[in-house]
């Protein structure tokens, strides 16, 4: 393998910049010529393919976002378009591919490898859904950066004593709303792997008030409901007037915690490697803190088990 092309596609997340990074650099220590696509599988079949050098990532590991940009692209679902942006790749005798996203662009990188491009997937996704690893890139960061948001709701929630509902990303994976409820101490998290009730809802929030405590914190996954909705319910059955807070967008930006600037480093090198030993169709992951890869395919295949354990420590720590 002389060239080799990467990309970041679907939903941004930081630390892409730094697995970018990490894929330049290890071409460059191995000697293969690294290029960049912008904005994911569009900039593919567009032909928008510029090289790389080692100076070209400079000053990037530390900044959220993706400098190679970020798209969707419905049109790369077509084969006559795959075929074209695989045809942009060959013209510059690229024939390996880096896709870094969540697990729509996996399903793009497995279909693009059919037209002769040997392709390498790194889970870049602040949702943390892909079963197969660990851990994605840029979760850590989006616990973080909630964690952050949630503490200083906690403190105009304690002032006027009123309950806040904190709606927060993941699709329909829970584990944002899940992480950063631990860590943040929330009353009541809502996920949804395990069906919680309004009336689960209510008892715990009466439950609080018979001794006193008036403000309480509620994480709510938005896979579930949204926090509009889940007030009109509280308010109907209770008369209580919680508050809520959407925290959107600023979940997928902000500089990367050193958790995915490592993770992210150790799977791009990762993928050039598993390229340059002849692999294609290989999803990188992280398993008992060693890297590791499987076939694409099979990493979508498996199914999050519910960690129940994680999930009754709410119910302990807020009792
Ligand atoms: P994410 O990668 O964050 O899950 P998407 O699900 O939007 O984001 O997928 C990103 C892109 O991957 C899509 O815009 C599309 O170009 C490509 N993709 C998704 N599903 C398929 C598919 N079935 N066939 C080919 N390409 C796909």
């Amino acid at each position: 393998m002389k060239r080799i092309a990467v990309l970041t596609s679907g939903g941004d997340a930081p630390g892409m910049n730094a697995a970018i990074r990490s894929v330049v650099r290890a071409s460059v220590y191995y000697q293969i010529e690294i290029y960049g696509v912008y904005r994911g599988y569009r900039g593919l079949i567009d032909g928008d393919i510029e090289p790389l050098y080692a100076s070209s990532v400079a000053d990037i590991i530390h900044k959220g976002g993706t400098f190679l940009k970020s798209a969707r692209s419905e049109a790369f679902k077509e084969p006559k378009f795959r075929k074209q942006a695989a045809d942009h790749l060959k013209a510059k005798g690229i024939d390996g591919l880096v896709v870094i996203g969540g697990d729509g662009s996996f399903i793009g990188a497995e279909k693009i490898s059919e037209e002769g491009i040997s392709t390498v997937a790194i889970p870049g996704t602040i949702d943390n859904d892909l079963a197969y690893t660990d851990e994605s890139i840029g979760f850590d960061t989006s616990v973080n950066t909630v964690l952050d948001s949630i503490s200083k709701i906690r403190d105009t929630s304690t002032s006027h004593e009123k309950p806040t509902i904190v709606e927060v990303m993941g699709r329909h994976c829970g584990d944002i709303a899940l992480y950063s409820g631990i860590a943040g101490g929330a009353g009541t998290i809502i996920i949804p792997e395990e069906k919680t009730t309004t009336n689960e809802i209510i008892a715990k929030l009466n439950k609080d008030r018979q001794r006193g405590k008036l403000h309480h914190l509620i994480l709510l996954a938005e896979g579930v409901q949204s926090a509009a909705s889940l007030q009109e319910e509280l308010k109907k059955q209770t008369g209580i007037s919680a508050r809520i807070s959407v925290l959107g967008f600023i979940q997928r930006g902000g500089d990367p915690t050193s958790r995915d600037r490592i993770l992210a480093s150790r799977m791009g090198v990762k993928a050039v490697e598993l390229l340059m030993d002849g692999h294609s169709n290989q999803a990188v992951g992280i398993h008992n803190n060693q890297v590791y890869h499987l076939p694409i395919q099979e990493a979508l295949a498996i199914t999050k088990p519910f960690d129940q354990e994680m999930y009754d420590l709410t119910k302990i720590l807020s009792v």
